[in-house]
């Protein structure tokens, strides 16, 4: 479990109830779609609006706190943003998993091969996990 209100001040936010919720709820899933976020949130704050959570989304993307993974034929999830990682992604149950594996001497090679500055990336894996197997 992370210090929440820590981690915003880091980030330059300030602290408000909405963000921390939304932040512990990140953190807790690990991946985290907006509707999902937005369902839950409304337990704890009935008169949230969703542009409201999307506003504050999109401050934590640009303070660098957390980022949106684009997983192919999956809505977008939100993670906070930690060491690169890949992600698994189930095609039984759809769960996200990250996995620590270095993705630098593919990004390196990708880079040297297409003559691309690479500014980011998003590697997928795609399977049936342990517990659908
Ligand atoms: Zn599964
Ligand atoms: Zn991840």
């Amino acid at each position: 479990m992370i210090e929440t209100t820590e981690l915003l001040k880091e980030y330059q936010l300030k602290a408000t109830p909405q963000r921390i919720k939304i932040v512990s709820m990140v953190d807790e899933h690990g991946h985290i779609s907006i509707e999902d976020l937005y369902k839950e949130m409304l337990q704890e704050f009935p008169s949230v609006s969703l542009a409201t959570i999307y506003k504050n989304i999109n401050q934590m993307i640009e303070s660098g706190l957390i980022q949106e993974v684009k997983i192919p034929k999956t809505k977008s999830v939100f993670e906070l943003i930690k060491e690169p990682h890949l992600h698994m992604v189930c095609d039984k149950c759809g769960k996200i998993e990250d996995i620590s594996v270095g993705t630098d001497k593919v990004i390196e090679e990708a880079q040297r091969l297409s003559g691309y500055k690479i500014k980011e990336s998003f590697i997928t894996l795609r399977g049936t996990c342990p517990d659908c197997a």
